[in-house]
């Protein structure tokens, strides 16, 4: 069912719940991954080892970066070795992390974002050895690899918001009915 919610068309499944995913693995288009989560890295430009806390993914400088979900700006500005970075805090204890970035998307910290907006575009600020987008996913505060951690489930539609979207979606629920009587009468 498609459905406005906070002004924009959505898709919802019968009982009010979000068909989007709560999170993005990949918050980047045009990208492959040049460095995966790794507790002990020897580090591309350190030489030294330590825990790469995150995902790389190498793109060309200027490729945009997606917010991974939706989420109040606690971040912007320049971490050392991440150089120019954004965290976003998306509620229950899960904040994200975008590292090395050329320049920032128009988000002040405490703005809202929803997901998919442009935070900021892949460069090389801080310490990296070419172009690539550094993303970590911490969750209650312990970094978890982006690729394999269970990602919540987005917050189904309660109370009147809810009511609401009974509400509008009831014509379009009667119609599927009555479409299914149709085929049970005919077999
Ligand atoms: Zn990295």
């Amino acid at each position: 069912m498609r459905y406005q919610h906070n002004g924009k068309d959505e898709y919802f499944d019968l009982s009010g719940r979000p068909l989007k995913k709560s999170f993005m693995r990949m918050p980047i288009e045009f990208a492959r991954i040049s460095s995966r989560f790794n507790p002990r890295r020897k580090h591309p430009v350190l030489g030294t080892v330590r825990a790469h806390k995150g995902v790389d993914y190498a793109a060309g400088t200027g490729t945009p970066i997606m917010a991974a979900g939706d989420a109040r700006v606690s971040f912007v500005g320049w971490q050392n070795g991440y150089g120019r970075t954004v965290v976003l805090d998306h509620g229950n204890g899960t904040t994200t992390l975008y590292g090395h970035m050329s320049r920032f998307g128009k988000y002040k910290t405490g703005s809202r974002v929803s997901q998919g907006a442009t935070i900021g575009y892949v460069g090389m600020t801080g310490l990296a050895s070419g172009p690539h987008l550094h993303y970590e996913f911490r969750v209650k505060g312990v970094h978890r690899d982006p690729l394999t951690v269970t990602m919540p489930k987005p917050d189904p539609l309660t109370g009147a918001e809810l009511a609401r979207f009974r509400a509008a979606t009831a014509p379009a629920m009667a119609q599927l009915k009555r479409v299914e009587g149709v085929r049970l009468a005919a077999r």
